[in-house]
C-alpha cells in the first residue's frame, strides 16, 4: 500500500498514520519528523530547514524531495508507505509522480482529512498541553502565531493538491471532525475497498492471460468472493473515488460516502445531526 495523507496541521495525519503502520505493517514517512531530526543532528539539510520551519514556512522543494527520494529507497519502504506531510506543493507532487513512475510503483490513494479550520488551533493547543504534561519537548512551531503561518502556507501551497489528485482519480475525502476511532474506521473501509478492487483487477488480468499449456486452471477469485468487501463494494469504491475526483477544488466538499454501505448507519446519522446543530 502506498498512501498519502493530506490535511492541514492538526488534522490528525500523524495519529492516523501511526494506526495505519500498526494495521498494514508499512512505514510512516513524515517529512516533518525527518526534517526535525535533521535539524537536531545539525546536518546540511537541517541547517537549511531550521529557520524556515521555526517561522512556519515551507522548506524548499528540492530539499524535501531529496529527503523523500532517499527514504523511499530504504528496504523498509519496499512493502509500502504512508506519506505524512509530503507532498505539500504541486512541484513536490509532480516529483513524487516521477519518482514512482521511475520505480514502476503505483500510488494507491490520497486520503484528505477535512477539518474545520476553527478547530485546528484548539487541537494544536491540546497537543502542546499534553506534550508538556508528559514532559516532552514542545515543537518550536506549535505557537498560535506560527500556526497561523503554517495554515496560510497550507491554504496557498498545499490545498491545490486536492485538485491535483482529484483530477488523477486518487483523492478520497474523510471527515476529520469525527472521533479518532471513526476516522480510522472510515480510512480502513476505504483501503479495504481499494484492496478488493485491486484483487478483482488482478484476477481479471490473470484470467485474460493466455494459457501457457493445456493445463491452465481458472484463477481463484481471492479477496473478492470470500471477502466481506465484495465485488459490488469494489465497484462502489471506484465510483466513490470518481465521485470524489469530480468535486471542485474550492467550496464545500462532502465526505465520500462510506464505501460498501448502502445507507449511513444510525450512529453516523446522529453524528451528522450533531455536527449540524453545532
Ligand atoms: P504540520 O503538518 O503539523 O504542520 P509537520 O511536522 O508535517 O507539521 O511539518 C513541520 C514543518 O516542517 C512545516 O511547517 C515545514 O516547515 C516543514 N515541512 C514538512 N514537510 C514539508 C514539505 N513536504 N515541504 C516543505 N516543508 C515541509
Amino acid at each position: 500500500m502506498r498512501i498519502i495523507l493530506l490535511g492541514p496541521p492538526g488534522s490528525g495525519k500523524g495519529t492516523q498514520a501511526q494506526r495505519l503502520v500498526q494495521r498494514y505493517g508499512i512505514v510512516q514517512l513524515s517529512t516533518g519528523e525527518m526534517l526535525r531530526a535533521a535539524v537536531a543532528a545539525g546536518s546540511p539539510v537541517g541547517l537549511r530547514a531550521k529557520d524556515i520551519m521555526a517561522s512556519g514556512g515551507l522548506v524548499p522543494d528540492d530539499v524535501v524531495v531529496g529527503v523523500i527520494a532517499d527514504r523511499i529507497e530504504q528496504p523498509d519502504a519496499k512493502k509500502g508507505f504512508i506519506l505524512d506531510g509530503f507532498p505539500r506543493t504541486v512541484p513536490q507532487a509532480e516529483a513524487l509522480d516521477d519518482l514512482l513512475k521511475h520505480k514502476h510503483l503505483k500510488l494507491d490513494a490520497v486520503i484528505e482529512l477535512r477539518v474545520n479550520e476553527s478547530a485546528l488551533l484548539q487541537r494544536v493547543e491540546t497537543r502542546v498541553a499534553e506534550m508538556r504534561s508528559r514532559g516532552e519537548e514542545v515543537r518550536v512551531d506549535d505557537t498560535p502565531e506560527v500556526l497561523t503561518k503554517r495554515l496560510a502556507a497550507y491554504r496557498s501551497l498545499t490545498e491545490p493538491l486536492i485538485h491535483y489528485y482529484s483530477e488523477r482519480r486518487k483523492l478520497l475525502t474523510v471527515d476529520g471532525m469525527m472521533t479518532i476511532e471513526q476516522v480510522t474506521r472510515e480510512i480502513g473501509r476505504i483501503l479495504a475497498a481499494i484492496e478488493a478492487a485491486d484483487a478483482k483487477a488482478a484476477a481479471k488480468r490473470a484470467s485474460a492471460r493466455p494459457a501457457a499449456s493445456g493445463t491452465a486452471r481458472k484463477p481463484a477469485r481471492r479477496g473478492t468472493k470470500s471477502s466481506p468487501v465484495g465485488r459490488a463494494t469494489a465497484k462502489k469504491a471506484a465510483k466513490a473515488a470518481r465521485k470524489g475526483a469530480k468535486r471542485p477544488a474550492k467550496g464545500p466538499r462532502k465526505p465520500v460516502r462510506k464505501p460498501g454501505r448502502k445507507a449511513p448507519k444510525k450512529g453516523a446519522k446522529k453524528l451528522t445531526k450533531r455536527r449540524g446543530k453545532a
